[in-house]
């Protein structure tokens, strides 16, 4: 089975995400390429599918953690700022430490002194991430929803 060059086009074009040319173009291909054309019934069988089907509601417990977690959506992204500024911090002084020891300055003397140099690179590196612990919690709050889906059965 070869499959159209233009297939991977139709879903733009079911879409209407495709410029005028070549939306032209495709509608007379469609009447020529047989894998194109089922293509577009399929696309439009599954939106069909998807209109079709209900939405699930969810229980007041799930929709008061779900406003809980979009509260904490901001917080978030200043944590994230944050982060992104202890880091750029970190490198600067890192930069600056490289200046000073290529100069001499703070080189300490004597051997082993590579091994101080390492770890404190290694201190550098970020604590646990906040965004990872948001993530785990919206994680632990699906697991909770389903347990308590498993015990009401
Ligand atoms: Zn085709």
């Amino acid at each position: 089975m070869s499959e159209c060059k233009y297939i991977r086009r139709i879903s733009a074009y079911f879409d209407n995400e495709v410029p005028p040319d070549e939306r032209r173009f495709l509608e007379r291909h469609l009447g020529e390429c047989h894998a194109c054309a089922q293509e577009l019934e399929r696309l439009g069988a599954l939106r069909s599918f998807l209109q079709a089907a209900k939405t699930p509601e969810l229980p007041p417990e799930t929709l008061r953690r779900l406003h809980r977690a979009c509260a904490l959506a901001p917080a978030r992204g200043l944590v994230r700022l944050a982060t992104r500024l202890t880091l750029a911090a970190a490198a600067v002084l890192a930069i600056s430490f490289g200046w000073l020891w290529q100069t001499d300055v703070a080189r300490p003397p004597g051997p082993g002194s590579d091994v101080l140099w390492q770890t404190m690179s290694a201190t550098l590196e970020p604590e646990a991430d906040a965004e990872t612990s948001v993530e785990s919690q919206v994680a632990m709050w699906v697991v909770d929803d389903l347990s308590l889906e498993a015990r009401r059965d």
